[in-house]
């Protein structure tokens, strides 16, 4: 989609702070980093929000590449949390779906 941030991001036209990238997934760091370690998982394909994901297998693999990352930086162990915010009362900002996830440090429930 060509005025989506993320979009951007996947085909270089903006800069970030890769950490992973296959035919599906593109792993970057969050640049308002919330936690010592904040990174977020994003599809290539362009989906605006969770309402209108139909693809369990492309959904999954958003989380399994989090949890992936997070054993390779080596902070599974201690733990992290994997959170997709949707539309305004979820807090989303951003309007292609991406799976945060944030670890490093004792994270707080419930959100805000
Ligand atoms: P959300 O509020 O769930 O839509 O999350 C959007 C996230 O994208 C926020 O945590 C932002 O810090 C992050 N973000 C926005 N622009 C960029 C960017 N250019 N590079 C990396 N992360 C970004
Ligand atoms: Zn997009």
């Amino acid at each position: 989609m060509s005025d989506c941030l993320f979009c951007k991001i996947i085909a270089g036209e903006i800069p970030s702070n890769k950490i992973f990238e296959d035919e599906d997934v593109y792993a970057f760091h969050d640049i308002g980093a919330q936690a010592p370690h904040h990174f977020l998982v994003i599809p290539k394909q362009h989906i605006a929000t969770i309402n209108e994901a139909d693809d369990a297998a492309l959904i999954g693999k958003l989380t399994l590449t989090a949890s992936k990352i997070a054993k390779e930086m080596g902070f599974a162990e201690e733990g992290y949390r994997v959170v997709m915010n949707c539309n305004e009362d979820g807090g989303q900002t951003v309007y292609h779906i991406h799976l945060h996830c944030l670890g490093g440090r004792a994270l707080t429930w419930p959100p805000g």
